[in-house]
């Protein structure tokens, strides 16, 4: 085992969009193997045909790539040396079908020929006996038609004239299954708790637990990493590493643990109320047309949404919250990832998009700002729309907040905050507007510093306290009560915008009168 090279797989199955949870595995998969300088790798695992979805695939790939979680090897990402990586492509290798073969000739695993009627009737008999959770194990199995309770005779008979039957794991009654995950230490499972599990299906594709074992091992995967729902499936697989003498070359296994709703109470699931995306992209559901919005069209930075994923469950043993992917390939390990449910924070995810919005320069900013800009029909000058970028990023979490926090930088008010008016204008008010106007007219040089001395300069000489002039002020420059620094604003709109702007809300703004 020591000196195994790491090489860590993702092995979604295509049926549905890649909620979050998923990525969190495939990101925590990619950092442990770019921190040990191995491998991560893209296998799609599409032996269920019945639940194959179109356009899964692609929207796994798409999201991968979105996060800056590629694999080096796999489906939509260049075939490696162990192509193919999708399972209904590798089953023509017929590996699986070799496994499986090797597992019967060595009485550890068997014919089973029993109907879905039978299969049904045998879970109600055992109910009716008020078994708990019936099964197809080593007692159930003495009353079924198999290849443990048929003749050879009859099974050849059965064969030849092609009744269907699946291959199962002969799970031994009362065994003590020991195994190691790296996340929760020793597991013991009496193998009485483990059913015999159909290794493969009667349309001959082998089932999840045979194909993944089959391909970990042919593609030398070192590390198995997956969700915790995975965890009362992992003894059965013991078995089949065991019976295929292969316990030497098994993964290690490490069982992520779950992500849970904002309340801690329960499963974070697809349709979580939160308000926040479950999906990394916007996803659609051709079966039943349902849409989910994305972390990318709600306005993330795909850098913001994988720091965030992985605190969902790890943590660093220091205070640092702020990872770029760098670091975190630099800090990860599973021994720090947490055995207990880790909840989902909508209010914090935010707050992760906000730090990496602040960590932006003006002109990426700008950049992503403009296109917006563009579907308004706005077309100012780059330097300007930096400017303003600079001025209303930090009350935002998103660029696309930066419209609704500044469209008046672009656009004169036409309406103006009415319970501002109603406080604070009166003639004494309009006066000093008019005053600093006329100041503004006359500055020598139109600085935030320079607009800022001459509006309390004349203040002072009216005798008005600035506090009392400000957000009028304010509201006569953007319509609005509340915004960024208030003489930076006044630099950027420049002299004539914000005479123009005074004169124009001079003429506007009647005073209420109170009742
Ligand atoms: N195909 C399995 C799933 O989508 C993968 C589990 C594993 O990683 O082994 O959950």
């Amino acid at each position: 085992m020591e000196n195994r090279r790491v090489r860590l797989r993702f092995a979604p199955s295509p049926t549905g969009g890649l909620h979050m949870g998923g990525v969190r595995t495939a990101l925590f998969s990619y950092l442990y193997a770019k921190k040990h300088g191995g491998d991560f790798i893209l296998r799609i695992e599409d032996t269920d045909q019945t639940r194959f979805v179109a356009g899964a695939e692609e929207y796994i790939i798409n999201s991968l790539k979105w996060c800056g979680i590629e694999p080096n090897e796999g489906v939509g990402f260049g075939d490696g040396p162990y192509a193919p990586y999708r399972q209904s492509e590798r089953k023509e290798l017929g590996i699986y079908k070799k496994y499986s073969d090797q597992l019967i000739a060595s009485g550890h695993a068997y014919y089973a020929f029993d109907t879905t009627e039978e299969l049904d009737a045998m879970r109600k008999r055992l109910e009716a006996a008020k078994v708990v959770a019936p099964q197809y194990n080593s007692v159930s199995r003495q009353s079924m038609r198999n290849s443990l309770t048929l003749s050879e005779d009859e099974v050849n008979k059965l064969m030849a004239s092609g009744t269907p039957y699946v291959i199962r794991l002969k799970v031994p009654r009362n065994e003590e299954i020991r195994f190691h995950d790296i996340i929760r230490g020793w597991v013991i499972v009496n193998s009485s708790q483990v059913d015999d599990k159909v290794l493969i299906k009667s349309d001959g594709m082998p089932t999840y637990h045979m194909a993944h074992i089959v391909d970990d091992i042919e593609m030398q995967i070192s590390h198995c990493v997956r969700a915790e729902e995975w965890l009362p499936s992992a003894p059965a697989h013991i078995l089949i590493y065991r019976y295929l003498g292969l316990e030497d070359k098994m993964p290690l296994l490490a069982h992520l643990p779950l992500i849970l709703k904002t309340d801690g109470n329960g499963k974070l699931s697809k349709r979580d109320k939160s308000g926040l995306p479950m999906f990394p992209l916007n996803w659609s559901d051709p079966r039943d047309d349902a849409h989910y919005t994305g972390y990318r069209e709600n306005g993330f930075f795909p850098e913001a949404f994988i720091n965030m994923l992985a605190m969902l469950g790890w943590n660093p043993g220091t205070t640092q919250e702020i990872f770029s992917k760098e670091e975190l390939i630099e800090a990860f390990s599973f021994e720090r990832v947490n055995k207990s449910g880790a909840k989902f924070d909508p209010e914090k995810t935010k707050w992760f998009n906000q730090q990496y919005l602040r960590m932006k320069s003006d002109a990426e900013l700008a950049e992503l700002f403009t296109p917006m800009l563009h579907e308004k029909g706005i077309h100012a000058d780059p330097k300007f729309v930096e400017n303003v970028c600079k001025l209303v990023k930090e009350k935002a979490h998103f660029v696309h907040e930066f419209w609704e926090g500044g469209s008046y930088f672009f656009i004169a008010p036409t309406t103006y905050d009415a319970e501002v008016i109603k406080k604070r204008w009166n003639d004494k008010t309009a006066e000093f507007i008019k005053a600093v106007t006329e100041a503004y007219k006359n500055t020598s040089t139109f600085t935030a510093a320079e607009t800022e001395a001459q509006f309390k300069a004349t203040a002072e000489r009216m005798g008005l306290g600035a506090g009392q002039v400000m957000q009028m002020f304010r509201v006569c420059l953007s319509g609005v009560g509340g915004g960024p620094m208030l003489f930076e604003m006044v630099e950027l709109l420049g002299r004539d915008e914000v005479v123009q702007r005074l004169e124009t809300a001079l003429a506007t703004i009647k005073p209420v009168v109170q009742s």
